[in-house]
């Protein structure tokens, strides 16, 4: 496998050249979001200068440009997913959005009494979003627990199916633990029961190779900002054969084929889901964020963000009062901890000082911090462009930190 030339990298990222407190800054907030190459920003300079206009609407060039445009990221998006049709792809504004949406036309046949399962691990955008079924039916969630390592319980996940159960909506990669959950075989199991299972994919498509097919998940969803796109676009991929009988999620422009005041008809998939005018510059420039990935190669990528996860990880462990959250094995590049009894916003703010961004709280999964017994952690996450002299450098500063507040 290439090894990746991460000194060359670097120089596509030109925030990476900022320093914080006059230190050199390190970025390691990447599950919150991830830096943005020079080559999605020119797109979107080229795009903002020389082509915007509105898609699907004009007859004029730019406008039949722009829409070539955006229709040229949906096969990228298709290709990149293995998805069998274009009609597959839907823009949303990100995974939130894309897990509303399919929370509201799928929960529209919802009945009191219904279940939906989720895991103890889930973001909160993969609770509320069917907690607000609620309003007007009484939906319950059925939560899979995990082991103390952050390894789900797949003997009670079986256990919890039923004849009421209409949904599994479950996370790839845990963005606290680093989790990589056994998908597939969950999938396998909701289909015994006729079980459509969604899966969130926010922290997994920057990190390894995705295949609906080969999953045979019923949607996955993801941000093109955590896989160094532009903010504001997200993608739901979903089986045509259950979007089609799905109603739309918001209505529009885009999204008709004829409106008079009494009745209106809806415009074939994908564009029923896709009400307004779209980040339409977005979209084209997370086309330009897929091909950098992958002429860089997300099996590289995985592998050094891996190496780095594991010398860290080890060298972390030599400072007094550690605990780290999530010890599953084959997880991703997140470290979640604490040190000692150290509240996790005074230890992101020391680092800070030293220049090291990391994310400090309960990163949107209260009840997973409630099932760890604890109110938040610190967490680091690695990218493409960490190194392992950032690592030295994050853990010399830890290493202070813990001095400090113990
Ligand atoms: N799910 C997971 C696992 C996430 O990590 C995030 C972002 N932190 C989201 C959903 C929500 O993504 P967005 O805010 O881009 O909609």
């Amino acid at each position: 496998m290439n090894q990746l030339d991460v000194a060359a990298l670097r120089r596509d990222f030109p925030v990476l050249d900022r320093t914080i407190y006059g230190k050199p800054l390190i970025y390691l907030d990447n599950t919150a979001t991830s830096q943005t190459p020079s080559c999605v920003v020119d797109t979107i300079r080229d795009i903002y200068f020389h082509t915007k206009a509105n898609v699907h609407r004009g007859v004029h060039t730019m406008s039949q440009e722009m829409t070539a445009m955006q229709e040229a990221t949906r096969e990228r998006v298709r290709q990149m997913l293995n998805a069998e049709s274009t009609s597959e792809i839907i823009f949303t504004r990100g995974t939130t959005e894309a897990i509303n949406l399919v929370a509201s036309s799928m929960g529209d046949s919802f009945v009191d009494g219904d279940e939906v399962i989720v895991t103890v691990m889930e973001h909160h955008a993969n609770i509320v979003p069917w907690q607000l079924l609620s309003r007007n039916k009484r939906v319950t969630l059925r939560v899979v627990p995990m082991d103390e390592r952050g390894v789900l319980d797949l003997e009670a996940y079986r256990s919890l199916f039923n004849s009421h159960t209409r949904m599994v909506a479950v996370t790839h990669v845990s963005n606290v633990l680093g989790t990589v959950n056994p998908v597939k075989e969950m999938i396998a199991e909701a289909h015994r029961h006729d079980v459509p299972v969604l899966v969130d994919g926010a922290q997994a498509v920057a990190h390894m190779a995705v295949d609906v097919r080969d999953l045979d998940c019923d949607f996955y969803v993801f941000s093109s900002h955590k896989m160094y796109g532009p903010t504001g676009v997200g993608v739901l991929y979903g089986k045509r054969s259950l979007l089609e009988m799905m109603p739309p999620y918001q209505g529009g422009g885009e999204m008709i084929a004829n409106v008079t005041f009494e009745h209106t008809t809806f415009a074939e998939l994908p564009f029923k889901f896709e009400a307004g005018t779209p980040d339409f510059v977005g979209i084209a420039a997370l086309h330009t964020a897929i091909d950098y990935m992958q002429g860089i190669g997300i099996d590289a990528i995985a592998a050094h963000e891996h190496d780095l996860l594991q010398y860290t990880t080890e060298r972390m462990a030599d400072i007094p009062g550690m605990r780290i959250f999530g010890t599953a094995p084959g997880k991703s590049a997140v470290i979640s901890f604490l040190i000692g009894d150290a509240h996790h916003y005074d230890t992101g703010l020391l680092l800070d000082k030293l220049g090291i961004a990391v994310r400090t709280g309960h990163h949107c999964a209260q009840p997973l911090m409630h099932a760890l017994g604890i109110e938040g952690t610190v967490r680091a996450s690695f990218a493409l462009y960490n190194t392992r002299e950032e690592a030295d450098t994050f853990i010399a500063a830890l290493k202070r930190v813990a001095a400090m507040l113990q």
